[in-house]
């Protein structure tokens, strides 16, 4: 007869690195479990490095030194060494000038990209798309933003000679060096490997040592999945693995075209399949994530609301309904490239890997959509980071995601997942004119927000794309212009740029783009509340043209 364990099973563990050699971490634990019947047994566990030493009546342990689990830690070469970031007001401050690298000129780029180079409509904005902006908002001239060591040491010393000192309304100094950060980070989410890994272990081998038919270790283990973020191969095996689990209800599109440095975009195409694995014509709904490489909580949240989905079908009579009456198209990793190089060399990268030449790389793939590309509100400067690109659509990624996005022909509603902020953004970015959907969009964007709210109390902001600040090319006008909705059957698209989890005015802003593994889960949890709603909602009331 089977055993059950009870679910209340006691875990403490200590992460440590030994003395005598201390790139080595031991993992020991003490595992108290209660089976049926109520006897309590206990285990000492042991990980890592020194297990050849210990001794215990029942262990697990594992041995290999430099290897713990396989898993590897991050170890970011030193790219962001210096780098700091600053709270400053811009427009007080914009005659700061940061010098144009070595062999750049002018007529080397399109006459294009000169001329968005040279005539900002404000002189604030040439100065700022030298920087890496990280927030700004309207009614204020405060901008965050992230130097490199140069352009620091410059903007240091042209306050100093101003006689300005740091602190005060000016300027203040958030973080030092942001390599420290992106170390930090890399740290945590080594030691949340471990100590996930470890669970997972324990619970393999409670199955196994109370005679439970071994449970299969699949690829991917969905309870311990969302306690922390995962690098582009695992996640594409986390898709790969729902496609196994849920074969009624996904499919697993493998290419939809290949980034500058040629890897697979994949897709998925979620929905309750007839009983002969066709799919019937449903109104679709459009979520993409990972942008911006750097974007991680992104990346998480469509893995979230994927999961969601799923898990929930069959049991949850909304989310059954849900996935009965649509279909939803998934691009889960737009930028894989990018995506990987924040994993390998530098925590903080947004563009693509695009090499732009004379040492620049990356275009801003949410300035590269073929919608009033390049009218202002991006930058024709191949180093800034907000760089267009030499032309509309030049990039092989937004080419695949606008072609896949054309295909599809029964869209209602797009969600572009970034951070951060907490901003749910309506269309559009490219004029301060109101869009001929404000109404509606205003509605449903309100929605959102208010539904969020009551879910872990986090308050976001809805607003039109333009009151941030002027963008073009970006992905949520392309959903909601001209090309999109002729390619869609002339039907509209409910179109949002989410901007996720900190807020602006998280203490310091220094977290920003670095959201904690823990809060994967509290975010995901009230964004599936809202689209619930949204998803419910634009497929019964979609836009009237
Ligand atoms: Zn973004």
């Amino acid at each position: 007869m089977k055993k059950f364990l009870s679910i209340s099973v006691v875990l403490s563990f200590a992460l440590l690195a030994t003395q005598s050699a201390p790139q080595v971490l031991s993992v020991t634990g003490d595992l108290t479990f209660t089976s049926e019947g109520g006897v309590s047994e206990s285990a000492q566990v042991v990980f890592g490095g020194r297990c050849q030493r210990e001794s215990g009546p029942q262990r697990i342990s594992h041995c290999d030194e430099d290897d713990i689990f396989g898993i590897k830690q991050v170890n970011y070469p030193r790219e962001l060494k210096n780098h700091a970031l600053v709270r400053f007001n811009a427009r007080k401050h914009h005659d700061i000038t940061f010098p144009v690298p070595a062999g750049f000129a002018l007529e080397d780029v399109s006459p294009l990209s000169s001329s968005t180079f040279q005539e900002q409509e404000e002189p604030m904005e040439t100065m700022l798309q030298h920087l890496d902006v990280w927030s700004r908002s309207s009614a204020s001239d405060e901008v965050l933003a992230h130097f490199t060591a140069s352009q620091f040491e410059r903007f240091e010393r042209a306050m100093h000679l101003k006689g300005i000192p740091e602190g005060g309304d000016d300027w203040q100094v958030i973080e030092r060096d942001l390599q420290r950060v992106a170390d930090e980070d890399a740290e945590n989410i080594y030691m949340t490997s471990l100590r996930v890994r470890v669970e997972e272990e324990i619970s393999l081998w409670k199955n196994k040592h109370h005679g439970n038919k071994d449970k299969k270790k699949s690829r991917v283990d969905f309870e311990t999945w969302f306690k922390n973020y995962h690098r582009h191969d695992e996640i594409k095996d986390f898709y790969l693995q729902i496609a196994d689990d849920y074969p009624e209800l996904v499919t697993y599109i493998p290419s939809i075209g290949q980034t500058v440095e040629g890897r697979d975009i994949f897709a998925i195409k979620l929905t309750a399949k007839e009983h002969d694995g066709s799919i019937k014509e449903k109104p679709q709904i459009w979520w993409q994530g990972l942008q911006h490489a750097r974007e991680w909580a992104g990346g998480s949240t469509v893995q979230f609301l994927t999961h969601h989905l799923t898990s929930n079908y069959g049991k949850n009579d909304n989310i059954t309904a849900i996935l009965r009456d649509t279909e939803f198209v998934i691009v889960p990793i737009m930028n894989i490239d990018g995506y990987d190089y924040t994993w390998n060399n530098n925590r903080l990268w947004r563009k693509n890997r695009r090499q732009n030449g004379l040492g620049a790389y990356g275009v801003d793939l949410n300035r590269n959509w073929d919608d009033h590309f390049a009218e202002g509100g991006s930058s024709g400067f191949p180093w800034s980071e907000t760089y267009h690109g030499p032309s509309a659509a030049s990039e092989p990624e937004v080419q695949a995601l606008q072609k896949f996005f054309s295909e599809q022909k029964r869209i209602v509603g797009a969600i572009d997942f970034h951070c951060y902020s907490q901003l749910v953004l309506r269309p559009e970015g490219w004029t301060t004119k109101l869009s001929p959907h404000e109404k509606e969009h205003k509605f449903v964007g309100d929605r959102i927000v208010s539904i969020i709210k009551n879910v872990h109390g986090k308050t976001y902001i809805s607003e039109p794309s333009v009151a941030l600040y002027k963008t073009t090319g970006a992905a949520s006008d392309w959903f909601y212009g001209d090309q999109a909705t002729a390619a869609n059957n002339g039907q509209h698209v409910y179109s949002y740029t989410i901007e996720l989890r900190p807020s602006d005015t998280n203490p310091g802003g220094r977290s920003g783009f670095i959201l904690p593994p823990e809060e994967i889960i509290p975010l995901g949890e009230e964004i599936a509340q809202a689209m619930e709603f949204f998803v419910d909602y634009v497929v019964k009331n979609p836009l009237k043209n």
